[in-house]
């Protein structure tokens, strides 16, 4: 859905005196008689009246306190002229002040401080504020000699921060001949240095105005030129073009989509996915779509993170790709060693892979080998549980369990030992829970207790099957079976693709009953969303059973062409970072409990079945009957109706059958949060 906002613009200066100013009035006035309602926005001034001269100038109504929220007395870098007033920078007051103007006007030129790289307070630069107000930028030059390292180095800086430079706007601070009047023509280096800029920055040039005697409109329209249409270009709110049609037209032409029945696709308008920031997906056609589930469940920190860009570019910069076969690389071993300091105890070596299945298929194989290796070649059945999701390549849907995706492949798949999994929804007829939950995990022991010496190993998705539906794990079965498998032999691996990573509000989720598998698999939020890359950790006990001489043929032969590929480990290490910058496991507390308390509500919902949550990881199970718990027919699609409505609200859903799963970014705001929550009741009361 869009949002009605004006269209912004941050104007910036390579350096102070360069005449943001005098830019922001000849924009303004170019825009005003190119027919834009201009507002104007001088977020922070110390000393000066910029913001009244402006306002004046360009005969604006707007309350002042509006366009300059911060003003400071005397002539300082802010950081400095604030804390000597007493008083802090807050960006979300600055945002705040920008949302009113954008209901006033079309569009709004904001007027920064100094250069980009300017603190605002201690540890916040202005090129912090543009990224939070989620503006592109103008840079302003001075015309002449010594402009061209200048303006360099704020392309640079500002591409550094992840910011759109849209251009530069050369300014004449000075007459080009001192004396001369401004007809003169224009010395070399003026005529040059912007052309030399263009072409070293990648950057528009946008205009360029000459030394302006007095600031006359009728003066500043006839001297002054600007490219328009290069100044309003590429606004996130442009209306739709034709660009946006052309794409979808491609889209249903050349691709072909997972998990997805092209027939249905091909009948309906894509949405086309052009840009995100935060907790935000952004169309081609500038509209904004909370990520309610994380872009399938990967987004950790919020997309465009500054510290996750900024590992990428920097590795990027240093080695994008190397083979771990016969080789090593830095990020690589730097990711295996912390992985291994945050996993649960005992877990000592990585061993590398693309997604979530190769992760499932490697652990598999690896414990299969290992008791080939190790002298105990009978054991070579894997256990999973009933309804469980490992991944869709063969050997991971092997031990999956949901018909729907893999029954069609049964022939192809080697045979397994399907374990009941206890679920405390849905427990046969006449059972309950906590009961029933000890009943399946008897006959797990006694199952075991039979046939040890052929079980392998046994796969599981810790404390919440994801894929499954959301189900949640009754307390103390986890480790109860973990135990279990630890007393007969079993190696007991741990599915973690999509509960690793903050997602239940641990760090891992086996941390929840205080287990260690002997096997781990990680994916998904391993890189905070941005890149594919998969970990299988296991025991030294384990890896030891493949170190032989070489020609006793124990080698695990096995490995992808990416393996351990440098730019998804920078983007994986970076993911930690933040975990430990942020502190995004305890800001995560208030988060959960918030959910947890609104989440009660959707009780008073008839059609709401069940409400799980563990963390961040929600599953609403939609059904028919809420007393007999009838489930609406799968033809009904339930889910997918109730994901279509909730776009309206401006929120992207993806439903696993008739259960509505939120699975936010960790980083979500809280009124973000409250926005997800509420669209999501809507939607529901309006589709069921
Ligand atoms: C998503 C998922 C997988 C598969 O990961 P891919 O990267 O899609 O191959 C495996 N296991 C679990 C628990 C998952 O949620």
């Amino acid at each position: 859905m869009t949002r009605n906002t004006a269209r912004g613009i941050f104007i910036t200066g390579t350096d102070t005196g360069v005449g943001k100013t005098v830019a922001m009035l000849v924009l303004g006035i170019h825009l005003q008689k190119a027919g834009f309602n201009v507002g104007i926005m001088k977020p922070v001034q110390c000393a000066g009246k910029d913001a009244s001269f402006l306002k004046k100038s360009l005969h604006l109504a707007c309350d002042l306190t509006h366009i300059n929220p911060y003003l400071a007395p005397e002539p300082l870098s802010p950081h400095l002229a604030f804390s000597r007033i007493k008083n802090e920078i807050n960006a979300s007051k600055i945002i705040t002040a920008y949302q009113h103007l954008q209901q006033h006007h079309d569009i709004i030129l904001v007027e920064g401080a100094g250069g980009l790289l300017v603190p605002l307070r201690k540890d916040y630069l202005v090129a912090d504020l543009v990224r939070d107000m989620d503006l592109d930028l103008i840079i302003v030059a001075r015309l002449g000699l010594g402009t061209i390292n200048h303006s360099l180095l704020t392309i640079q800086a500002a591409r550094a921060h992840g910011l759109h430079v849209r251009g530069i706007i050369f300014n004449a601070t000075r007459p080009i001949m001192p004396g001369i009047s401004q007809a003169t023509p224009l010395g070399l280096p003026e005529r040059t240095n912007p052309i030399i800029i263009r072409q070293l920055g990648h950057v528009a040039i946008l205009g360029t105005i000459p030394y302006l005697k007095n600031f006359r409109r009728q003066e500043i329209l006839t001297q002054c030129h600007l490219n328009l249409r290069l100044i309003i270009d590429r606004v996130p709110d442009a209306s739709a073009s034709q660009v946006p049609r052309q794409l979808a037209a491609w889209d249903k032409k050349y691709l072909w989509h997972p998990f997805t029945q092209m027939k249905d696709w091909l009948a309906d308008e894509p949405l086309v996915i052009s840009r995100a920031r935060g907790s935000y997906l952004i169309d081609t056609q500038g509209r904004r779509y909370l990520d309610g589930v994380s872009s399938l469940w990967v987004n950790v920190h919020g997309h465009g993170h500054q510290t996750v860009n900024r590992f990428i570019g920097e590795q990027l910069n240093q080695l994008e790709h190397s083979t771990l076969l016969g080789l090593s690389n830095t990020p690589a071993i730097q990711l295996a060693r912390k992985l291994v300091t945050i996993a649960p105890i005992g877990l000592n070596k990585v061993f590398y892979s693309d997604n979530g299945s190769t992760a499932v298929e490697a652990a598999i194989k690896i414990a299969y080998q290992y008791w080939q290796n190790t002298g105990c070649s009978n054991k070579r059945l894997i256990a999973h549980l009933a309804n469980s999701y490992h991944g869709d390549t063969l050997g991971s849907v092997s031990v999956g369990g949901i018909d729907l995706f893999h029954q069609v492949y049964r022939d192809l798949v080697f045979p397994t030992m399907a374990v009941d999994f206890p679920d405390c929804y849905r427990a046969p007829r006449g059972k309950k829970y906590p009961d029933y939950a000890f009943e399946c995990l008897e006959r797990f022991a006694t199952t075991l207790k039979k046939r040890h010496n052929r079980i392998a190993a046994f796969v599981v998705e810790p404390i919440v099957q994801g894929a499954a539906g959301m189900l949640m794990w009754p307390k103390g079965i986890l480790k109860r079976m973990r135990e279990l498998c630890h007393r007969y032999k079993i190696i007991f691996i741990a599915d973690e693709v999509a509960t690793g990573f903050g997602r239940t509000g641990k760090m891992f989720a086996c941390e929840h009953e205080g287990v260690s598998p002997d096997i781990l698999c990680l994916a998904k939020g391993l890189t905070a969303g941005y890149l594919p890359l998969a970990a299988t950790l296991t025991t030294q006990e384990i890896f030891n059973g493949f170190v032989f001489d070489y020609k006793d043929q124990k080698t695990f032969f096995h490995g992808h062409t990416y393996t351990g590929n440098p730019l998804a480990c920078a983007a994986a290490l970076a993911n930690l970072e933040v975990f430990e910058r942020e502190k995004t496991l305890r800001t995560l507390v208030p988060k959960i409990k918030f959910l947890r308390e609104r989440l009660n509500l959707f009780y008073n919902l008839p059609h709401v079945g069940d409400v799980r949550q563990c963390g961040f990881m929600v599953g609403i199970e939609l059904v028919r009957d809420r007393q007999t718990k009838e489930p609406y027919a799968w033809q009904e699609r339930v889910g997918t109706r109730v994901c279509q409505e909730i776009r309206k609200h401006g929120v992207i859903l993806r439903p696993l059958g008739n259960v509505i799963v939120l699975m936010p970014p960790l980083s979500i705001a809280m009124d973000e949060l409250t926005h997800l929550l509420d669209a999501t009741y809507r939607a529901i009361e309006k589709k069921t």
